[in-house]
């Protein structure tokens, strides 16, 4: 439990009592043993921590205290605080008072979140990295780069004797053309929507094509993470896959086939809407039995053509049209590993490595940036008066500064906070 504040310090002590007395001052950041409550009547056996102002997460005063995890102790050690003057905290506020006290900035108080919520390692990772500062870095240096080309603009219109104004005008076009195209390529709009959502594969073929006993086959040789997800119907089946860290959701669909009963009919109208949606198809073949032409209706790229059933005679032993084939047997487990492969291929993770943006809200507002430098150039290209270009430029720093927090109405602030659990 944390208590953050100037009467941090007052409270703790109201409601803890060390075990080891004799020191009139407690020492900043050191665990202390002591009870929770009257020591001849306590809720807890606990430590507690006292971390004085500005060595602390939210740059206050901030107490915490480890007690139990049973919920009638945390109940009572957090009603004893709110008894003894505290108040429960809202959503995200730590992190908020982090913010507005200026030790995180806007970005990296959203990648705790993104932490908080990441669904595999590779989303664990670029949180981390973002709360870090990674994100915070490029904007920072790209909102330096602003304010240089902008200084240059109004110099340039100040002090039109001492400053040659076409050769200032090429210098500066040519920044404002160059930082453009640095923020466009820091957006990684792709990792955006892996990190978050992973990769969305459905599995689509012929009745008895073997698509659950594939589908079986991979959550069995890979089982990081396996739960049924929720608002999956038994006509579509969705199941969670870890691979290299990325989450991959695996939907299992009806059969395809044009002749069934109405309720089979339904089933098939959805296994459509899946695959269209899908970030990459599994088209499962049964390669033992003749090619149909609706097994060749099915691949549509980005594909893989799996040809099931390798156990067994083969009927077809090519598959023409996709990019991606692959022989596999469900049933034994014969030609998984190169499945999975070339599935990792096909979910790799662009320049992870690179300093990207990968939240939307930041790739939204970095683009706009962009766009304005943009029109920036296009200004200065078109001849206008220099002050259009200004107007672009600082509009170009407003939508940076968005990302870092710094130009946000608090509105927007309140809404991103809003989305933070309770006690982070
Ligand atoms: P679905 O209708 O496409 O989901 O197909 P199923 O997974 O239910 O499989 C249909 C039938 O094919 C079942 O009897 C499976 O045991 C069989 N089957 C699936 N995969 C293989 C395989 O690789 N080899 C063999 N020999 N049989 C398989």
């Amino acid at each position: 439990m944390r208590i953050s504040g100037p009467q941090a310090e007052r409270i703790l002590y109201d409601i803890f009592h060390a075990k080891r007395k004799g020191r009139t001052a407690p020492l900043s950041h050191q665990l202390t043993l002591g009870w929770v409550g009257a020591p001849d009547n306590p809720i807890d056996e606990a430590m507690a921590v006292l971390m004085r102002a500005p060595r602390s997460y939210t740059r206050e005063d901030v107490a915490e205290i480890h007690c139990h995890g049973a919920p009638y102790t945390v109940h009572e050690t957090v009603r004893l605080a709110v008894k003894a003057g505290a108040r429960p905290a809202e959503p995200g506020e730590f992190t908020r008072r982090a913010f507005e006290n200026g030790r995180i900035d806007l970005a990296q108080a959203e990648a705790v979140m993104a932490l908080i919520g990441a669904q595999g390692a590779k989303a664990a990772q670029d949180a981390l990295r973002q709360m870090r500062g990674g994100a915070s870095k490029i904007i920072l240096e790209a909102r330096a780069e602003a304010i240089r080309l902008l200084a240059g603009l109004e110099a340039a219109v100040d002090f039109p004797e001492e400053i040659d104004e076409s050769e200032a005008m090429a210098g500066l076009r040519e920044g404002a053309a160059s930082l453009a195209a640095t923020l466009r390529a820091a957006c990684n709009p792709r990792a955006e929507k892996l990190l978050r959502e992973g990769l969305d594969v459905v599995i689509a073929g012929r009745p008895n094509a073997g698509k659950s006993t594939l589908l079986n086959a991979l959550l069995g040789e890979e089982r990081a993470i396996v739960t049924d997800l929720p608002g999956t119907t038994r006509d579509t089946l969705t199941e969670r896959l870890e691979l290299d860290g990325l989450i991959v959701q695996l939907t299992d669909t009806a059969g395809l086939r044009e002749d069934g009963d109405a309720v089979e009919e339904i089933g098939v109208a959805r296994a459509r809407a899946a695959l269209e949606c899908a970030d990459l198809r599994l088209i499962v073949v049964d390669a033992s039995a003749p090619l149909e032409p609706e097994d060749e209706a099915l691949i549509v790229e980005p594909c893989i053509v799996v040809l099931n059933k390798c156990d067994l005679p083969p009927c077809i032993n090519r598959y023409g049209g996709a990019a991606r084939i692959v022989e596999v047997s469900a049933l034994t487990g014969q030609g998984l590993p190169e499945l999975l492969d070339t599935l990792r291929e096909a979910a790799a993770l662009p320049d992870a490595s690179q300093a990207s943006l990968t939240r939307a809200r930041h790739i939204a507002a970095a683009t706009q940036a962009a766009q304005a430098l943009e029109e920036a150039v296009a200004a200065m290209d078109t001849g206008f008066p220099t002050d259009v270009a200004a107007i672009d430029l600082k509009r170009a720093l407003d939508a940076l500064g968005s990302i870092t927090g710094e130009t946000l109405s608090e509105d927007v602030i309140d809404a991103i906070f809003a989305n933070f659990c309770v006690g982070k």
